[in-house]
C-alpha cells in the first residue's frame, strides 16, 4: 500500500536525496493525535523533501496519507532567519531569486530559471546579514510552530470534511439542524477534545438572525474581490490548526503562547510570499512577460481575511487559550507585521517584481537565442545544483 503512495510521490515531485527528519516530525504529529484522542483512522504521516514545497493529503484504497514537505519547512525557516536577523533587504531579494528560479524550473522553463539562478548565485556571495542569529531560541519556536501549523491545517481539512469518521461521538454532539452552525460546532468540539473550554467562533460563520454582525455583506464583498469560495473552510482550518499547535506544543513552549500565535500569523505571511512568487512566475510566462499588476489581489484578500479571522478569534478567546496579556500580544503582532513589511514584503513587491519585469524585457529580444543556447543543456539538475537544492 505505501509502495504505491511512494510511487505517486516519486512521480509527482522533484525529490532531494537528503535524509528527512522523520523522527522529529512524527514525534510532533503523534503529540497532536494524542491530544485529539478520537479514532485510530487518522492519516499516516509521510515526510518528503521536494522542490514542490507542498503539504497534501493523499487517499489510496481507503487509506489516507498526510504528506509533509520538509523543504517547505526549511523555506519558512529561511524567511524567519531574514525576518529575525537581516539588516539588509538584499537578503530577501537574494532568497526570492532562488524561489523564482526553482519555481520556473518546476514549470519546465529552465532557460528562465537559469537566469534567476545565476542572479541568485551572484547575490549569495555578498549577502550575509541573515546569518547572524539574534535570537536562535525564538526563531526555532517560530519555525516549529509554523511547520506544525501547516501540518495541522492539512489535518484539519480532512477532519472538517468528515468529522464523524474521526470522532464517532460527534454525531450526538454536533447539531446538524443548521448547516451554517457547522464551523462553530466543529471548532467547539475539536477545541474541547484538545482541552479548551467554552471556545467561541463566530467570524465568517453565518449570522444568527439577531446578530448585528454584517457577515453576509463582508462575505459578498470579499467574494466579489475574487476570494475563493473555500475561504470559510480555510479560516476554520486555520483556527483548528492554531488550537492543535497550542495544545500539542504547549508543554514545549509553556508560557510562550503569544509567541506561538505570532509565529503562526507570520507563517500565513510566509505562505502569501510563496503564493505571490508562484503567481509572478505563472503570469510572467502566460502573459508573454507582461506583469499583471492586479495579480496579487486575490492572494492579498485571502490573506487579509484569514488574518482578520485569527485576530478576531483571539479577541474573543485569548484567556481561554492561555494568552496572559492580550494587549501585549496585539502589540507583538503589530510590531512583527510592520517589520515583516519592511524587510520582506517591500523587497518582494518592489524590487523583485521590477527585476522579473526587467529580466523578461531584457531577454525578450534575445529570448529565442537564449532558449536555443540552453535547450538540452540546462535541465532541472543544473538549476538544482545552482540553487543548492541538492546540497
Ligand atoms: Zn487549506
Amino acid at each position: 500500500m505505501t509502495a504505491e503512495v511512494d510511487q505517486y510521490i516519486q512521480a509527482s515531485r522533484t525529490l532531494s536525496n537528503r535524509q528527512t527528519n522523520d523522527i522529529l516530525y512524527k514525534r510532533h504529529y503523534s503529540l497532536i493525535l494524542q491530544k485529539l484522542g478520537g479514532s485510530q483512522v487518522f492519516p499516516q504521516l509521510k515526510v518528503v523533501y521536494s522542490l514542490q514545497r507542498l503539504a497534501e493529503i493523499v487517499e489510496h484504497n481507503d487509506m489516507e496519507f498526510l504528506i509533509y514537505d520538509q523543504y517547505h519547512g526549511q523555506t519558512m525557516n529561511m524567511l524567519n532567519r531574514i525576518l529575525f536577523n537581516s539588516t539588509d533587504p538584499g537578503d530577501t531579494e537574494m532568497y526570492l531569486l532562488k524561489l523564482m528560479a526553482e519555481n520556473y524550473s518546476i514549470g519546465g522553463y529552465f532557460h528562465i530559471a537559469f537566469l534567476f539562478a545565476l542572479a541568485y548565485n551572484q547575490l549569495l556571495e555578498t549577502q550575509d546579514s541573515y546569518r547572524n542569529d539574534i535570537d536562535l531560541e525564538r526563531r526555532m519556536l517560530f519555525t516549529i510552530s509554523q511547520e506544525n501549523y501547516v501540518l495541522s491545517h492539512e489535518l484539519a481539512h480532512i477532519i472538517l470534511q468528515d468529522t464523524s469518521r474521526y470522532f464517532p461521538a460527534v454525531q450526538k454532539e454536533i447539531p446538524e439542524k443548521r448547516a451554517s452552525h457547522k464551523y462553530s460546532s466543529v471548532i467547539g468540539f475539536i477545541a474541547a477534545q484538545l482541552g479548551f473550554r467554552n471556545i467561541e467562533y463566530t467570524f465568517l460563520d453565518e449570522p444568527d438572525e439577531s446578530s448585528p454582525w454584517p457577515i453576509n455583506i463582508l462575505l459578498n464583498g470579499t467574494e466579489s474581490m475574487g476570494l475563493s469560495s473555500s475561504i470559510r473552510d480555510e479560516c476554520c482550518c486555520d483556527i483548528i490548526a492554531l488550537l492543535m499547535v497550542i495544545s500539542a506544543l504547549g508543554e514545549m513552549f509553556s508560557g510562550h503562547v503569544s509567541d506561538v500565535i505570532t509565529a503562526i500569523a507570520m507563517g500565513l505571511r510566509h505562505l502569501r510570499v510563496l503564493g505571490i512568487v508562484n503567481d509572478l512566475c505563472r503570469s510572467s510566462i502566460s502573459k508573454n512577460f507582461e506583469i499583471d499588476e492586479a495579480m496579487n489581489i486575490r492572494l492579498i484578500s485571502d490573506y487579509m481575511t484569514r488574518t482578520s479571522n485569527i485576530r478576531s478569534f483571539i479577541g474573543i478567546n485569548s484567556d481561554k487559550i492561555g494568552v496572559k496579556d492580550e494587549n501585549k500580544l496585539k502589540m507583538m503582532l503589530n510590531e512583527t507585521a510592520d517589520h515583516y513589511e519592511d524587510i520582506i514584503d517591500n523587497p518582494l513587491m518592489a524590487s523583485i517584481t521590477t527585476k522579473v519585469y526587467e529580466t523578461m524585457k531584457t531577454y525578450n529580444n534575445d529570448f529565442d537565442a537564449i532558449k536555443s543556447a540552453t535547450e538540452g543543456k540546462i535541465g532541472i539538475d543544473e538549476i538544482c545544483e545552482l540553487t543548492g537544492f541538492y546540497q
